[in-house]
């Protein structure tokens, strides 16, 4: 759509295709918003058409309805109590962009972009607060979801992206990016109770804390903070609310596709690369540096495949034991950062108590709907996902005991900083909180030597990160 001038893409009234319209733009109008810029208009328009799109069911393949069971990714989280509340949410989400349109007028030519000039007044103040701050441990991104209409990924991602100085850096075309950004944001499911875009704007935020740290700070270069930054807001793209044991035994096509490995992280690359070239992001770099994102923004993407845990750990553990990790060599550096989006992507029993717990509740909430769908249609129900069998405090003390800190007490190895103590603290506490809760489990854990813990950790690690994480 970029640098058409004089066409626009509009949904054709009388059915879903598009219809392309070749009357003038500065004439178009679209609801009650009238445009005055015909190549702000091409793309402004199809920004909200990706939304009217989501709203009226358009486009039912890019969301990959289950041709076996019926089941549509698109509604399978959605609760029949709460079907009010959705229509209302997304509603103020298409004002919020009808905000961004207006505003986004007083950025063009702005000779000092502020990309807080896009919020409403009604909620600048307390998101632009929260922003300041934005490097903190303790940032509540479920606030700033609220504060920003649902829209933390977008706003979130484009201001790191314009603190680090990447957005003039790179030349990127500032519409090009904020559209970029609209289109994952909505390409996550919001009815998922936890893989949705606050998941992705959450990871992001902890992937920016894990740049700051000075072993990354002083040897990353912008290329890599680039990357991190945009992996982190697109690594979960598409994410379809239920894992890879569920696509691959109720024949999926994802799963035929990608050879039922690394299923969703496959999907999840493909996604954002189609977005990237959707919207020409970087179109305007030579072609080969453009491949060379796609390709490195995949072996992020891939990394954070909880089944491939263990790999990533054993060579991160090597490397601290040899301390050879060499930070001017471009490949340990990409290492590093595949490390980084892995903690991040499963940090949240890190955070502070009143953040964790939430999290903790949205991810079992998600197994649980999953093992229903099982028991409905009478197949195996995956582990964890049955919630007669298993409880919230029982999930996470398994996840945290087998998964998370593991891998966070390497991390510490390499960066013994304030944050990664604070992380582990947290880690304790919440651990802790859990097991006051579920007694008989947290006996039962720190039995960690008895053959029978050993017999758990396996299939532990493997389906609890596949909720929280991978996916
Ligand atoms: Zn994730």
């Amino acid at each position: 759509m970029s640098g058409c001038a004089d066409a626009a893409r509009v949904l054709s009234p009388y059915g879903h295709g598009w219809v392309v319209c070749h009357a003038p733009l500065s004439s178009l109008r679209r609801g009650a918003i009238s445009y005055d810029s015909s190549d702000q208009t091409a793309l402004y328009i199809r920004m909200l058409d990706v939304r009217v799109r989501s709203q009226v069911g358009f486009e039912p393949e890019r969301r990959g309805s289950h041709p076996y069971l019926g089941v549509d990714f698109r509604t399978l989280h959605s609760r029949a109590e709460s079907a009010g509340s959705i229509p209302a949410r997304r509603i103020r989400r298409l004002f919020s962009f009808q905000r961004h349109l207006l505003s986004s007028r007083l950025l063009r030519g702005a000779p000092h972009l502020n990309p807080l000039h896009i919020l409403d007044e009604d909620y600048c103040g307390q998101a632009k607060c929260m922003l300041e701050k934005v490097g903190s441990w303790n940032f509540d991104i479920f606030l700033f979801d609220r504060l920003t209409n649902g829209n933390s990924l977008v706003f979130l991602t484009f201001h790191l992206l314009n603190q680090y100085g990447l957005i003039e850096l790179f030349q990127l075309d500032m519409v090009k990016v904020r559209r970029f950004l609209v289109l994952v944001q909505e390409d996550y499911h919001n009815q998922n109770p936890y893989h949705n875009a606050v998941h992705a704007a959450d990871v992001t935020q902890a992937m920016h804390c894990y740049l700051r740290e000075p072993k990354l700070a002083q040897s990353l270069t912008s290329f890599d903070i680039l990357l991190g930054l945009l992996a982190a807001a697109t690594h979960d793209l598409d994410h379809p609310g239920v894992n890879q044991p569920f696509l691959i035994k109720t024949n999926h096509y994802l799963a035929a596709l990608y050879r039922n490995t690394s299923v969703l992280e496959n999907h999840h690359w493909r996604s954002a690369v189609g977005l990237l070239r959707e919207t020409d992001l970087f179109s305007h770099l030579p072609a080969e540096d453009s491949l060379s994102i796609e390709r490195q923004l995949g072996s992020l993407i891939l990394a954070t495949d909880i089944s491939r845990q263990n790999d990533y750990l054993s060579r991160f553990r090597t490397h601290l034991d040899e301390n050879d990790l060499c930070l001017g060599h471009s490949t340990h550096r990409h290492f590093v950062l595949q490390m980084a989006l892995k903690c991040a992507d499963i940090c949240n029993p890190c955070r502070p108590w009143e953040l964790s717990k939430q999290w903790s509740e949205k991810v079992t909430e998600e197994f649980f709907h999953q093992g229903d769908i099982e028991k409905k249609h009478k197949l195996e129900i995956s582990p964890l996902c049955d919630s007669e069998a298993n409880t919230i405090a029982s999930v996470q003390i398994g996840f945290m005991t087998y998964v998370v800190e593991p891998l966070f007490a390497e991390w510490a190895r390499f960066s013994d900083t304030r944050l990664s103590q604070t992380m582990l603290g947290h880690l304790g506490l919440n651990k802790a909180s859990w097991s006051a809760m579920e007694p008989e489990v947290s006996g039962s854990s720190e039995e960690g030597e008895s053959e029978s813990a050993r017999a758990t950790e396996e299939p532990s690690s493997r389906a609890l990160s596949q909720g929280s994480q991978e996916s």
